[in-house]
């Protein structure tokens, strides 16, 4: 059914607009507000609060006031309300797969996956939060004892990109809640009303003034610049591109602060000669399209064994163009806009150079007709040195190559600077292991194109970043460990 206009306003006029800051929704300082905008129509949606440095230092200072009592609080209390927010996240589920698909342009469907996929990292770490153990143990040589504790790190700066408005912020407020930090969010400023939404739920699942401070603002440097140099911050958490996560470090650097870094991606699709084709194009599908392309595990380069190429490429080239990209809200849409203008002429500039150095068009090619931001699904064959193949695409397209041999195939997904995500599609489990050994890149898909799960360990190596979001991993991100040498009586 499509959603009506009044649905989306009553949800829009149900939306906090103002900054949390201490347990109070306020103004910007500054008097300023920043339009929020439907990618699928170019129209504003919403005006919020503009938040500028004074704003960002309250929030530090109510983050850093509130830091004391709140790691104090007992792992139970501090488990509950992550259950209660889990509880009220997946109550109000509908509104926020709709905000999601109103302020960033997912399809219905999809937003409502990201809400469970969202929801349950404040499920995972409620549970995570009571099970958190140190150790205690007998030195080497027999004498004196070790105890180990784990501790809060400290007020974080936690910065979120807009292609998973709900999932970035709850990837990382639900670890810092359970290890016991307090938080400044600012979320990306395409999309911050997820963001704002989700904040006031975590106040009525009964989160104390002062721990999570949400800014949202137009400027991301005057925002989080003086943070990262304040003494009191202790761990900046940063969803993102790597040129901006690269230069958060080195502000970090400055501030010996402790720093989570999620950054961009070139996943490799390996398909052998062995894999089950329709499956290898059912998950190569997801891994391509899931969020229009734009997220950091999408798979980039779909590398396949040269015996098997022309069939899989002429399947997934009809699965592409069978796809329907329209608004979100559209009951049959498959495929929502790209985020913004200069977002779909980046994708653009991409295809248009890889034609110009040999890709064939299998399908789509180009952008589309109409209002928003919308590109054809898209399939390219493209010669293995294509320098699409370089770069993160972030947009519905799928750059096609072939390989003749496993040594190859390894070769050429590891011939990246990014190493988040990659995909592998095989019946032969002894080449899984195989291949993985080899490979470098933080996380395999196994015959699964969407394999993002809070208990697993969600991170990458090289220039995707430092640090894992999710399972046991995540809390220890915001922990410090703590040693006492105790002395025999
Ligand atoms: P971006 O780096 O432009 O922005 C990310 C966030 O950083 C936003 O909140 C933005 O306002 C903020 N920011 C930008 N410049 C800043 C600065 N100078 N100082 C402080 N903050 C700043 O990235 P994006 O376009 O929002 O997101 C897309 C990128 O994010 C892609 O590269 C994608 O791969 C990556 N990403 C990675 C993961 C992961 O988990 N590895 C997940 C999602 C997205």
């Amino acid at each position: 059914m499509t959603v009506t206009a009044e649905r989306e306003q009553e949800l829009l006029k149900s939306i906090p607009t103002g900054l949390l800051i201490n347990g109070e929704w306020r103004d910007a300082s500054s008097g300023k507000t920043l339009d929020v905008e439907d990618p699928a129509t170019g129209k504003v949606l919403l005006s919020i609060q503009d938040a500028n440095t004074d704003d960002a230092m309250a929030a530090l200072d109510a983050a850093a006031a509130a830091q004391k009592d709140w790691a104090l609080t007992a792992p139970r209390e501090r488990a509950e309300i992550l259950r209660r927010a889990f509880d009220l996240v997946i109550e109000r589920a509908d509104d926020f797969a709709l905000l999601m698909t109103l302020e960033m342009g997912k399809p219905l469907a999809e937003a409502r996956g990201e809400v469970t996929y969202g929801a349950e990292f404040l499920r995972w770490f409620s549970e995570e939060t009571v099970r958190h153990y140190g150790r205690y143990l007998t030195t080497p040589e027999g004498k004196n004892k070790i105890l180990v504790q784990h501790k809060p790190v400290g007020p974080a700066l936690l910065i979120t990109p807009w292609n998973f408005p709900l999932a970035m912020a709850t990837r990382k407020v639900a670890p810092a809640v359970a290890a016991g930090c307090t938080m400044v969010l600012k979320p990306a400023k395409l999309t911050p009303l997820t963001s704002l939404l989700f904040a006031q739920v975590m106040q009525e699942a009964g989160l104390p003034a002062g721990v999570l401070n949400v800014v949202a603002g137009s400027s991301a440097s005057a925002i989080s610049g003086p943070l990262m140099k304040d003494r009191r911050l202790r761990k900046v958490s940063f969803t993102g591109s790597t040129p901006v996560g690269r230069r958060l470090m080195a502000d970090a650097a400055e501030n010996v602060l402790r720093t989570s870094m999620e950054l961009g991606g070139n996943a490799p699709f390996l398909v052998f000669e062995d894999a089950e084709l329709d499956a290898a194009v059912e998950g190569a599908l997801a891994a391509k399209m899931r969020n229009m392309g734009e997220a950091c595990t999408a798979a980039n380069r779909f590398l396949v064994h040269e015996s098997v190429a022309e069939e899989f490429t002429a399947k997934f080239a009809e699965a592409m163009k069978a796809q329907k990209p329209a608004r979100g809200t559209e009951p049959d849409a498959t495929v929502g806009p790209l985020i913004d203008g200069g977002a779909r002429d980046d994708v653009h500039a991409l295809v248009t150079e890889a034609v110009q150095a040999g890709a064939e068009v299998a399908v789509g090619g180009d952008k589309m007709e109409g209002e928003g931001y919308f590109y054809q699904p898209t399939v390219l064959k493209v010669p293995n040195d294509c320098p699409i193949l370089g770069q993160e695409i972030f947009g519905p397209v799928a750059p096609v190559t072939t390989f003749s041999t496993e040594e190859e195939a390894i070769e050429l997904a590891n011939a990246s600077e990014y190493g988040l995500a990659s995909y592998l599609y095989t019946r032969d489990v002894n080449r899984m292991f195989r291949v993985s050994e080899q490979i470098e890149f933080g996380m395999v898909g196994f015959n699964a194109g969407v394999i993002s799960n809070a208990a697993a360990p969600f991170g990458g190596v090289k220039q995707s970043g430092l640090g894992r979001e999710g399972g046991a991993e995540g809390i220890e991100e915001y922990t410090t460990v703590q040693y006492i040498g105790i002395a025999d009586p």
